[in-house]
C-alpha cells in the first residue's frame, strides 16, 4: 500500500481537541495492525518550544531523539505508544529557517525566494520526510491553529497541493465546534457550515467533519451538515464531551471513523480494530472505586497544561492500581514553615515538579523537608529531585547554604551544578541534555525494583546536575546515588532507603508513560502511596 497522508485541521475556535482527534484516529489504526505516525505543524516563528514559557503553551514535551516539542506530541504518543521524533513537530520557523539556509547556501540558483513555491515545497518536504522513511502506512498531519489564522496559510496551501498531486492517497479531516445556546436551547450549524466554507475558498473540500459538541447532534442535524457542507452524511461524525480522552478512540470507533477514513483512502478494511488491551484500562477507569491522593507541588499550578505529562503518568499508574486519582495542585510560591503541615495534610503521596529558576523554589524544599520528615511517599523529578538534593544538604548534611548554582552561582556549596559541557553555551534554544540517555540502577535499589531491570533508558531536559564532589557526604548520611549514567557518571537517581518511597530522579519518567506501557516509577510510586494511605487510616 502506497504511504496515506491524512491531514487534521481545525475551524471555528481553537482547543477542540485536534490531538486527541488525531491520537483517536492514529490510536484505531493501530489496533488494525497499521504502521501509524502523527506530526503536528506549529504556525508560530519560534523554532521549537523549547524556549517558551509554559503559560504560554503549556507543557514542552521532548522526544527521544531529543526534540524539545508541542505537548500533543505527548497525545501521540500516549494513545500510540509509538515514539515520536524531531521529524514529528514543525513550526513556521523552523521551515523558514531552513528556507534561508538554503537560500544562503545558493541552493535556489538566483531564483527569487517565495511563499509559494519555496515555503510551501519545504512544507511538503516535511510532511512527506516521514512517509519517505518507509516505515509507516498512515502519516497523520495536524495543522495546527485555526482555519482563517493567517499564520497557518502557507501549511493549508501545502495541504491544497498535495491534495492535487497525491489525489487518492489524501484525506482531511475538519474539525469544528457546534455550540449550544442555552437561551434558545437550540444547536447551532451556522459556525461549522463558515468554517468549511473557509476551508473551500482555500481550496481544500474535507472529506470528514468531526463535530465537537457539548450535546448529542441529531441525525437530522448532521445531515444537514453533510449537505451544506458537501460531505457525505455517512461521514461527519460528533465529538461529544468525554469524562476521560481516553474514551474518545471508542466513541469514534462506535461511529466509524475509522472505516470512513479507510474506505476513502481505499485502504484494506478487512481487519476490526483490536482494542482488547484499551477497553480493559477504560474498565479499570470507570470502575475505580477507591481514590488515592497525591499533591503536585510546583509553580505554574494554574494551569492544567503545564504538568500534562505528569498529570497523564500519574492518571494511567492510579489506574492499572485500581484507584481513582485525586490530584491536589499545590502552589509551591504559597507553601511556608507555618501552612505546610495543614496544605500536605491528607496526600498519600507527593510529586514534586520539574522547572526552572528561583520562583517557588523555597516552597518545595520546605514541602520536601515535611515530606522526608513525616515518611511520606515521595517522587521528585527533575528540578524536584534537585530540590531533594538541596535541601537534604542543607537540613541533614548542616551546609545551611547549599543550593544549585542555577539560583545561586555564588553558593558555597553547589550541590547542583551546571554541566561541564554547559558551560560554554550562550544560545539557550535546543542546547539542553535533552532526550532519551541509558542509566544504570543499582541492583537492590527501590527504582532497580519497580522497573525489574537495572538498565534503562529514560529522556531528560537539563542543564544541570548532582555535584560529585559530594557524593560521598550523601551517601554516608543516607542519601544513596542509585541511578547514573554508565559513560558519564552522571548521577540520574537519588533515594532515600530508609524511608518508605523516597525517590528522586534527574529524568522525566513521565514523558515515556503511555496507556499501554505506563510508567514502572509512576506505578511503583503510586503503589507505595496507596500503601501508605490505607496505612495512615
Ligand atoms: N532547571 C533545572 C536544570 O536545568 C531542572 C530542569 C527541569 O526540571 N526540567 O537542570
Amino acid at each position: 500500500m502506497e504511504t496515506k497522508y491524512i491531514f487534521v485541521t481545525g475551524g471555528v475556535v481553537s482547543s477542540l481537541g485536534k490531538g486527541i482527534i488525531a491520537s483517536s484516529l492514529a490510536c484505531l489504526l493501530k489496533a488494525r495492525g497499521f504502521r501509524v505516525t502523527i506530526q503536528k505543524f506549529d504556525p508560530y516563528i519560534n523554532i521549537d518550544p523549547g524556549t517558551l514559557n509554559p503559560y504560554e503553551h503549556g507543557e514542552c514535551y521532548v522526544t527521544v531523539d531529543g526534540h524539545e516539542a508541542d505537548l500533543d506530541l505527548g497525545h501521540y504518543e500516549r494513545f500510540t505508544n509509538i515514539a515520536t521524533t524531531r521529524a514529528n513537530n514543525v513550526t513556521t520557523g523552523r521551515i523558514y529557517q531552513s528556507v534561508i539556509d538554503k537560500e544562503r547556501r545558493g541552493d535556489y540558483l538566483g531564483k527569487t525566494v517565495q511563499i509559494i513555491p519555496h515555503i510551501t515545497d519545504e512544507i511538503k518536504r516535511c510532511v512527506m520526510a516521514l512517509g519517505k522513511t518507509g516505515k509507516f502506512d498512515f502519516i497523520i498531519t495536524e495543522i495546527g491553529g485555526v482555519v482563517g489564522d493567517i499564520e497557518s496559510l502557507p501549511f493549508l496551501e501545502a495541504v491544497r497541493q498535495m491534495r492535487w498531486e497525491y489525489e487518492d492517497d489524501t484525506l482531511c479531516v475538519h474539525l469544528t465546534y457546534v455550540p449550544y445556546i442555552a437561551a434558545a436551547k437550540e444547536l447551532k450549524t451556522k459556525p461549522t457550515q463558515h468554517s468549511v466554507k473557509q476551508l473551500q475558498q482555500l481550496g481544500i473540500q474535507p472529506d470528514v467533519l468531526v463535530l465537537r459538541t457539548e450535546h448529542d447532534i441529531p441525525a437530522e442535524m448532521r445531515r444537514k451538515i453533510a449537505r451544506f457542507c458537501n460531505v457525505s452524511p455517512n461521514a461527519v461524525v460528533q465529538s461529544k464531551d468525554a469524562p476521560s480522552i481516553y474514551r474518545i478512540p471508542v466513541l469514534m470507533h462506535e461511529q466509524h471513523l475509522d472505516d470512513i477514513v479507510l474506505r476513502k483512502l481505499h485502504a484494506p478494511l478487512e481487519k476490526e480494530p483490536d482494542m482488547e488491551p484499551w477497553h480493559d484500562f477504560l474498565t479499570a477507569m470507570e470502575t475505580a472505586e477507591k481514590k488515592v491522593t497525591i499533591g503536585l507541588v510546583g509553580k505554574y499550578v494554574e494551569l492544567q497544561d503545564a504538568y500534562k505529562s505528569i498529570n497523564e503518568a500519574l492518571f494511567q499508574a492510579a489506574t492499572y492500581a485500581g484507584r481513582r486519582l485525586d490530584l491536589k495542585y499545590i502552589h509551591s510560591e504559597k507553601i511556608t514553615h507555618e501552612n505546610v503541615g495543614e496544605k500536605l495534610a491528607g496526600l498519600d503521596g507527593v510529586v514534586v515538579a520539574p522547572g526552572f529558576g528561583q520562583r517557588g523554589i523555597e516552597g518545595k524544599f520546605v514541602a520536601l523537608e515535611w515530606c522526608r520528615t513525616h515518611d511520606v511517599p515521595t517522587l521528585g523529578i527533575c528540578l524536584g529531585m534537585q530540590c531533594m538534593v538541596i535541601e537534604f544538604a542543607r537540613n541533614v548534611l548542616g551546609l545551611k547554604d547549599a543550593n544549585s548554582t542555577e539560583m545561586d552561582p555564588h553558593t558555597p556549596h553547589n550541590v547542583i551544578d551546571l554541566m561541564e559541557e554547559q558551560k560554554s553555551i550562550h544560545n539557550m534554544g535546543g542546547t539542553m541534555r535533552l532526550g532519551a540517555y541509558d542509566c544504570r540502577l543499582k541492583e537492590g535499589s527501590r527504582v532497580a525494583e519497580a522497573y525489574g531491570r537495572t538498565d534503562i533508558s529514560e529522556r531528560h531536559r537539563h542543564r544541570f546536575e548532582f555535584n560529585n564532589d559530594y557524593r560521598e557526604a550523601f551517601e554516608k548520611a543516607g542519601m544513596k546515588c542509585v541511578g547514573e549514567n554508565p559513560e558519564t557518571h552522571l548521577v540520574e537517581v537519588v533515594e532515600l532507603p530508609e524511608k518508605r518511597w523516597y525517590v528522586g530522579t534527574q529524568y522525566h519518567p513521565e514523558y515515556q508513560s503511555t496507556v499501554l506501557a505506563p510508567s514502572p516509577l509512576f506505578k511503583s510510586f503510586v503503589g507505595a502511596a496507596i500503601e501508605y494511605g490505607e496505612e495512615k487510616n
